[in-house]
């Protein structure tokens, strides 16, 4: 045991190695390195890992060359080499054959250094990517070695392939140099890699051990030890995620405690018996259900509760803060938006109705006065819940005693403020975070895994799916037309505009634009149109939103900021103009304002005629299918996980080998294994659990998870 921590803690020095002192690497090589891998230690080095591999066995004949753009490599010698001077600079051309045919090799830049280096009758192996140009070969800047050196690589079947940028490759770092310092890195590191898992796990899976998983994914020595390489480490990254995340469940379990909601008192019940209009799903009854016993297990309750657009979400929250207030405790329900807080407000005030819960509204722009009489009511306990935006959070509210808060639409709020919220009581309240973010479950839990998860499923009865339909926008006519049928039958109609900060002034000059041509087209007084969009004051956007509620108006234009939550249920068509230029998850909440009352309801995207292959992906998905998830596993594969959720800058998800999608298998796996692990060892206190509580305590102090699993 003492000899292991031994050879960690020499392992570790040495991993600790600035850059700068690998051989071969100078100071300027080492702050390209920093600079634009962010590779500062011979650790960083070694971990990073190359993002594909390419086969250096198979050699092409000039005369069989595939009809494409693949990646080639050839055997044969350089017949002659000419400088070409063009308007747009110059360029080397060297003819290359192998004895079946001839091709021209190409550089656009580093010349010189080619020209003095090539020379005629050697033998040269080449690689690169062939380019085809009226029915002829070439490859522009290919990589080249003399038949000699390429004999003494390393490796010489599969070649690493690692992430490079623009200006690593001008200043002379290619795969080739980058090989060669890893290479450089392992010879001077003379004692087997730690192993980081217990035995009982790389037996079970038949691992190939660390070191050897650290020397093949750089250099496999053939595609079945790159293949055991690459699942060994996948696995290792996804299994210590999970492992830090359960931890964090447990001790968070363990450590805090939480008020008890031990009844269902007089409000629950006569709001379930008298005011509550419909009856609800059975999954709403399945997830109040968890949240109570979350509620009496004398545990601090976080949860996130997940579902669709519609699936009713806002009734659930109104219940279980109704169980709150029946065990003499205060609430709070954040919204993202001021719109939305108000929202909530007036159509929990309305359903409430004559039952005795005393409820207020705090957003940015509550008066002075009003401000002061919620103040003094939440703090002398009169005020059973509290409805607002971040200004709920601020210093200056103090509750009694808070028992309970609510999160909407927490994609829209950070991690950070997570945390704030609760933080602000000396005793936690319970803790629900909703969220209409229909993210796969095994993903929820690797990017909440200290959160319990909920899920409604399913969508009120009677509900329609919507007819979604996408137009270019040379049919605008024929939309108009369609609103007008809409207008007739008594229903009302959104037309979004895209809001992307970057061009916050075309969005707006194309919004304003788009307004006009539909006031032209509707005009007053048989039509009333409502615009709300970020410039406007917080009371004149209540002012359009509440005529568009109140059906004084027929058409509401908008920018973005209606996306999450409002809820208009005569609202029976959503148009989206620019829609290639919204992301997936962005078009089905808009989608989602559409549809919630028993009629059809459409949805129609517009978009001009010149798409990308993504955007048509999504506009071909948002016809297809309504249903969240699959929606959500759409845009998983599109734009990966990075912004998933706030998540950005958790860091959670920035994972160096895994996929989060594609290794989805080994997710689960690793999350079954880590929990097993600490149901039987929760402490990881048996000697074959020492690797992971080293570990574990170094990935305290380095924040990528890397970093620490050496
Ligand atoms: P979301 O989950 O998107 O926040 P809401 O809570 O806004 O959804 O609910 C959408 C609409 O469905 C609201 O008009 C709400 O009154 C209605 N609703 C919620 N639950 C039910 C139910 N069980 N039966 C019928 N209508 C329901
Ligand atoms: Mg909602």
């Amino acid at each position: 045991m003492f000899s292991k921590s031994i050879i960690l803690v020499f392992e570790m020095d040495i991993l600790q190695t600035p850059i700068e002192f690998l051989k071969g690497i100078g100071p300027n090589r080492a702050n390209l390195l920093k600079e634009e891998l962010n590779i500062f230690s011979f650790q960083d080095l070694l971990y990073f890992f190359p993002h594909r591999y390419i086969d250096r066995s198979k050699f092409y004949k000039i005369n069989e060359l595939p009809q494409n753009n693949s990646e080639v490599q050839l055997k044969g010698s350089i017949i002659r080499v000419k400088m070409i001077n063009q308007k747009r600079g110059k360029r080397l051309i060297a003819d290359f054959s192998d004895g079946t045919h001839q091709m021209e090799l190409i550089w656009f830049r580093g010349h010189q250094w080619i020209k003095n280096n090539l020379k005629p009758n050697l033998e040269y192996v080449i690689f690169g990517r062939l380019n085809w140009y009226g029915g002829k070969p070439s490859i522009p800047h290919p990589e080249i070695e003399t038949q000699e050196n390429f004999k003494k690589g390393f490796s010489k079947s599969l070649q690493a392939v690692y992430p490079s940028t623009e200006k690593l490759l001008t200043k002379g770092i290619s795969q080739r140099l980058i090989s060669k310092m890893i290479e450089e890195l392992l010879k001077s590191i003379k004692t087997p890699f730690f192993e980081t898992l217990p035995l009982g796990v790389t037996d079970k899976y038949g691992f190939i051990n660390k070191h050897e998983a650290l020397i093949n994914i750089h250099f496999p020595k053939n595609q079945e030890k790159l293949t055991a390489a690459l699942n060994r480490l996948k696995y290792e990254e996804l299994f210590f995620i999970q492992l830090q995340l359960l931890i964090k469940n447990i001790q968070h379990k363990q450590k805090i405690k939480g008020y008890v909601f031990e009844k269902v008192g007089i409000r629950f019940n006569t709001f379930f018996n008298k005011n509550l209009p419909f009856n609800l799903t059975n999954a709403q009854k399945k997830v109040i259900k968890e949240i109570r016993k979350d509620l009496g297990s004398g545990q601090q309750m976080n949860r996130l509760l997940q579902g669709d657009v519609g699936s009713g979400k806002t009734i659930v929250a109104l219940m279980i803060m109704l169980i709150a207030s029946d065990n003499g405790f205060q609430s709070c329900f954040m919204a993202p938006t001021e719109i939305l807080a108000k929202q909530h407000f007036q159509s929990i005030t309305d359903i409430l109705d004559e039952l005795k819960v005393s409820i207020a509204l705090l957003t940015g722009s509550t008066k002075k006065t009003e401000r002061k009489i919620i103040a003094d009511k939440l703090e002398s306990g009169t005020l059973d819940i509290l409805i607002g935006t971040h200004a709920v959070i601020e210093d200056t509210v103090k509750f009694k005693n808070i028992g309970l808060a609510i999160i909407d639409e927490q994609h829209r709020f950070g991690v950070a403020q997570r945390a704030k919220l609760w933080r602000k009581n000396t005793l936690p309240p319970h803790v629900l975070v909703m969220t209409a973010t229909p993210i796969p479950r095994t993903l929820a839990m690797s990017v909440y895994g200290d959160l319990d998860i909920s899920v409604i499923d399913e969508l009120p009865p009677g509900r329609k799916r919507i007819k979604t339909i996408h137009n270019y926008d040379s049919n605008r006519l024929k939309v108009f037309k369609f609103m007008s049928d809409e207008i007739k039958k008594g229903r009302q109609i959104y037309v979004v505009y895209p809001l992307i900060e970057e061009s916050e002034k075309m969005d707006y000059k194309d919004l304003m634009d788009g307004y006009e041509s539909i006031v032209r087209a509707f005009p007053q007084p048989k039509y009333q149109i409502s615009i709300v969009h970020g410039k406007m004051k917080a009371k004149d956007k209540d002012y359009e939103m509440d005529r568009f509620i109140k059906k004084q108006t027929q058409i509401m234009v908008a920018t973005t900021v209606i996306e999450v939550g409002v809820n208009v249920p005569n609202a029976s068509t959503m148009i989206i103009e620019s829609a290639e230029r919204f992301g997936l998850s962005q078009l089905h909440q808009l989608r989602g304002r559409v549809g919630r009352g028993n009629d059809q309801s459409f949805c129609v995207l517009i978009s001009s005629q010149k798409l990308s292959s993504d955007a048509k992906t999504r506009l071909e998905t948002m016809t297809t299918t309504t249903d969240g998830f699959e929606i959500a596993e759409v845009d998983l594969k599109l734009r990966g996980p990075g912004d998933l959720m706030g998540t950005k800058q958790s860091g959670v998800l920035q994972l160096k080998i895994a996929d989060i999608i594609k290794d989805n298998q080994w997710l689960k796996i690793a999350r079954n294994d880590a929990n097993e692990l600490l149901r039987l060892d929760s402490k990881l206190e048996s000697p074959e659990n020492m690797p992971l509580r080293q570990t574990l305590a170094k990935m305290k102090a380095f924040k990528n998870i890397w970093n620490y699993i050496s």
